[in-house]
């Protein structure tokens, strides 16, 4: 809401009428202001009014959907430019770029990337097809890419060619990335009759502007903006494209700027080609400033890894502990005659022993219970990790009827409930597990029961 209380006052009738369940129009007004109530329950306020409040009370940026079923992602719905503010929502979609000469080399490597991190599926999320000025080969390679069940980007400014790929692919509701400054009028008819999002580019920022008004003014607002090409599908320098990116969402955030309030597109194989290394340190850049569809070249798992996990830390919400479900979690094969093992749901401690006690090679059954989000000591010391909570945890899950070994390890940080564990579980044997990870494959694998 970029409006304040006394701004929305003024554009109510004053009558006091209690009609929208305020006591009084201040009263709406100042909670209208803090989101608190919608600005349409107020059945008195004149058409104009309500338009321009309306209006106000739109996000500073808003979501965009592309892509359907499993392949539907919302990029944008930003409200902070930095993460510590509050936090960031949409995480950037890595893309890989192809097009009709190497399409089978390329998804061939897409699909080598997919795997779990923190609960998370690590995997390029996005396949970007280029228009390389054969439209037979277009739509053959947009065939091919369409088989690989991500969502597409249709990087083409031939507007025969961009109609005949949104006819094959209109269904997956991909990204058509074709406007500028001299076609968006064609373009975003396109995109409007297949009811997808269009990507804008422009020579300059003044321009882009323009084009994202009069885009808006004919009625699209479903649109993001390519921050990294010009209008003529030529890439801007890393400097220029950066300033780019920090320029419209500081205006978008800060300064209220409506058409510079969409997600970003970056296409960095355009921006340095043929330089892993190099689009590897620009992904990373606009990972944190501010990409929403990052687009490069290829993905290796050594770049992966590094920008996946970059990512995960940026795009999660600092106020909420990364927390694994409570539950059993059969490791190293385990079956009702393996040990079991009691440890916290805090994802990197649950990662972290995991890890450990697979490398033993030690059939185990891990029981997480819900400890709040914290690690060990700290959902100790905050009563969430307890002999009772770890006991009750035994019980409510049924673990006794399942699991017939009664041996259970604990965190060598909490040994002190080795004790009261016993009493509260009879019939089991409580061993003290070490107190850091790393020392617990050399545990594992002399410990005799
Ligand atoms: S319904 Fe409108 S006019 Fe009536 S009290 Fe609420 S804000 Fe005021």
């Amino acid at each position: 809401m970029a409006l304040k209380g006394l701004d929305i006052f003024k554009l109510t009738p004053r009558t006091n009428c209690r009609d929208c369940g305020c006591f009084t129009c201040m009263a709406f007004s100042m909670k209208a202001a803090q989101n608190g109530i919608e600005i349409n329950k107020c059945p008195h306020l004149p058409a104009d009014a309500l338009k321009v409040l309306s209006e106000a009370a739109e996000p500073p940026m808003k979501i965009i959907t592309i892509g359907t079923g499993g392949c539907e992602h919302k990029l944008g719905g930003e409200t902070v430019l930095y993460r510590h503010e509050k936090t960031f929502v949409s995480k950037p979609l890595y893309c890989v770029s192809v097009n009709a000469g190497n399409i089978d080399v390329k998804l061939d490597e897409i699909k080598k990337i997919d795997y779990d991190r923190i609960g998370e599926r690590m995997y390029i999320e996005a396949i970007n097809v280029e228009y390389t000025g054969n439209t037979d080969a277009y739509i053959g390679a947009l065939r091919k890419a369409l088989a690989a069940g991500r969502t597409l980007i249709l990087d083409v400014k031939d507007s025969a060619a961009a109609a005949l790929g949104l006819e094959i692919a209109k269904d997956s509701k991909p990204l058509l990335n074709a406007a500028n400054e001299t076609n968006y009028r064609e373009m975003s008819e396109l995109a409007l009759k297949y009811g997808v999002t269009l990507g804008v580019s422009g020579e300059n920022l003044d321009s882009l502007h323009d084009t994202i008004t009069a885009l808006e003014t004919a009625g699209n607002k479903n649109l993001v903006i390519d921050i990294g090409a010009t209008g003529a599908a030529g890439a801007v320098s890393v400097k220029e494209a950066f300033a780019r990116a920090v320029r419209i969402r500081r205006g978008a955030l800060k300064d209220g700027d409506r058409p510079f309030g969409y997600p970003s597109l970056i296409n960095i194989a355009k921006i340095a080609p043929n330089n892993p290394e190099m689009q590897t340190a620009l992904a990373s850049l606009f990972t944190v400033k501010y990409g929403s569809i990052i687009i490069m070249d290829g993905i290796n798992y050594a770049q992966a890894l590094p920008l996946f996990g970059l990512r995960q830390n940026i795009y999660t919400d600092p106020q909420k502990p990364m927390k694994m479900e409570p539950g059993v979690y059969p490791l190293n094969k385990a079956d009702e005659n393996s040990i079991c093992a009691a440890t916290v749901d805090f994802a990197l401690t649950y990662f972290l022993v995991s890890s450990e006690l697979e490398r033993s090679g030690v059939p185990v059954n891990l029981l997480i219970s819900d400890a709040g989000g914290y690690s060990v000591l700290t959902a100790w010391a905050a009563g969430k990790f307890t002999s009772s909570s770890i006991a009750n945890f035994i019980r409510e899950n049924n673990i006794e009827a399942k699991i017939k070994n009664r041996n259970l390890l604990i965190p060598g940080r909490v040994a002190a409930l080795k004790g009261e564990l016993e009493e509260n579980l009879p019939g089991w044997k409580i061993i003290v597990a070490p107190n850091d990870a790393v020392s617990i494959v050399k545990f594992m694998k002399e410990l005799k029961i």
